[in-house]
């Protein structure tokens, strides 16, 4: 069964959106294998973000990521990479579809409420990284 790295912004944790986010991955029917509430070290998140390191937003995505407590997920079910991407939505929430949870909970780009990996290279490399594998149930 295929599994992939979710996670919850530290905009998403602050204004008290973890319940109903979580609620639709239940509903969604995705097993929720690992969870924990954390503060990315800056390390970390540079890691994490890899990929954006030359990005003009670069250092306002990791002084962002690193600015308050996320919700680390792990999800389990069929095409579950894919099918967490389709319930966020697209990157910039004005560009989102309804019901998606970046067009209905977030404005900016900046600040989008949640993380999904984009492949299953990512999702393992990510995975990797934010949990041991004795944390993974
Ligand atoms: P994420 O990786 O967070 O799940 P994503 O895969 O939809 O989002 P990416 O292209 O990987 O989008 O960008 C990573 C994150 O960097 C975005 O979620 C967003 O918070 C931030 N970001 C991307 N593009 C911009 C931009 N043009 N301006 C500001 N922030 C941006
Ligand atoms: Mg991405």
């Amino acid at each position: 069964m295929e599994r992939t790295f979710a996670m919850i912004k530290p905009d998403g944790v602050r204004r008290g959106l973890t319940p109903e986010i979580l609620a639709r991955i239940q509903r969604k029917g995705y097993r929720v294998v690992g969870l924990k509430q954390m503060v990315i070290a800056r390390e970390t998140a540079e890691t994490h973000y890899g990929e954006h390191r030359e990005r003009p937003f670069f250092g306002e995505l990791v002084t962002f990521i690193t600015g308050g407590p996320v919700v680390a997920i792990a999800l389990e079910g069929e095409n579950v990479i894919s099918g967490w991407r389709a319930m966020m939505g697209a990157t910039n929430p004005a560009n989102a579809a309804p019901g998606t949870i970046r067009a209905d909970y977030a404005t900016t780009t900046g600040e989008n409420v949640t993380h999904g990996s984009d492949s299953p290279e990512s999702a393992g490399r990510e995975l990797g990284l934010f949990f041991k594998p004795e944390e993974l149930l």
